[in-house]
């Protein structure tokens, strides 16, 4: 029998693991915000996947963060910007030797959530997957993709990549799992806060060509500096050929602004320059992006953070 799965916030990312852990056979137990919520889950009856179409209903029990049971295993699935918080609620429940397994985008948030319970392994994750939420308690999955999970400071991989195998989760375990976070960062910076500021799809920066190269050279600067060279490889090349492949779709960062949501910034653009000013590096076009996209934000009465 395997070891109960917590998993962290019922939003896409948390959905898409819990059903289909579930589905597995898997335990999985749902923590969500605060006790109202909690009720209204539980008018729910359970959390609703929405694959292929059909939507499909799992009861899977939830409980807040001020349950007593120990937690072995925590699929940390909030934002970046909720994650601190939410893991720090959740340390004394952690049990010797427990394992998190951090979903965020961007960088940052991973070693902020690690300092905090250094008695716990932290796992880092980055997927390609994606799904969006179509009501409260249901998910869409939207796009099939990949997840790669990895330990900076410790390269042998869980037991318990056995359950998402199980569970039909695509996945690898990486012993670089900083390139793949860094590289997935860089092609963020270079894409989406333009789409924001040019209120565009994707595709749409194929007129601004220029403005992309100057953002992908600064980029390769910083990662060559910081350790990243792998990162750095042929990155204005792939950073087009995202373009190209998805020039019918919105990124993630302009369907936040979009639909008036907080945006993970602090952890991508901001993260960057955070990056580039403790290496001493300057990197104008970066740092002149991040202001007008701050700007942009506050306008709209977002916050920046
Ligand atoms: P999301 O749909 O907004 O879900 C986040 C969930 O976390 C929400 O259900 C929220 O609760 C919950 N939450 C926040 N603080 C909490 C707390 N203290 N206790 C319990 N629950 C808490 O976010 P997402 O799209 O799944 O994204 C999660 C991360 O994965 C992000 O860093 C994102 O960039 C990354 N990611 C997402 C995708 C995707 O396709 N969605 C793909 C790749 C990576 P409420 O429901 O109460 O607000």
């Amino acid at each position: 029998m395997s070891m109960t799965w917590h998993v962290l916030g019922a939003g896409s990312l948390g959905t898409l693991w819990a059903t289909r852990l579930a589905r597995a056979g898997v335990p999985v137990r749902l923590i969500v915000r605060d006790e109202q919520r909690l009720q209204a889950y539980r008018a729910a009856g359970g959390l609703t996947l929405v694959e292929h179409g059909e939507a499909k209903l799992y009861e899977i029990p939830g409980e807040t963060s001020d349950s007593d049971e120990p937690i072995n295993r925590l699929l940390v699935a909030c934002k970046a910007y909720d994650a601190v918080q939410a893991v720090a609620r959740l340390a004394p429940r952690l049990a010797p030797g427990a394992e998190l397994i951090l979903l965020q985008n961007g960088l940052g948030s991973q070693d902020a959530v690690a300092a905090q319970v250094p008695q716990a392994r932290c796992i880092s994750a980055s997927s390609t997957e994606g799904a969006f939420r179509d009501g409260d308690w249901r998910v869409v999955f939207a796009g099939h993709g990949y997840t790669w999970l990895g330990d900076a400071g410790h390269p042998v991989a869980p037991i318990w990549l056995e359950d998402l195998t199980a569970a039909g989760i695509p996945h690898e375990w990486t012993t670089d799992i900083l390139t793949r976070l860094w590289r997935k960062l860089a092609l963020n910076c270079a894409i989406n806060p333009l789409t924001v500021l040019h209120d565009c799809r994707n595709g749409g920066l194929q007129q601004h060509h220029c403005e992309v190269a100057t953002l992908c050279a600064e980029l390769t600067e910083l990662l060559e500096r910081c350790g990243q060279p792998a990162a750095a490889e042929h990155l204005q090349q792939e950073v087009e050929r995202v373009i190209q492949a998805t020039a019918a779709n919105y990124s993630s960062m302009y369907q936040d602004v979009a639909n008036q949501r907080r945006t993970e910034i602090s952890y991508l653009l901001g993260h960057v320059c955070r990056v580039a000013a403790r290496h001493q590096l300057n990197l104008p076009h970066l740092n002149q992006l991040e202001a007008r996209l701050t700007a942009h934000l506050h306008s709209l009465g977002l916050p920046s953070d």
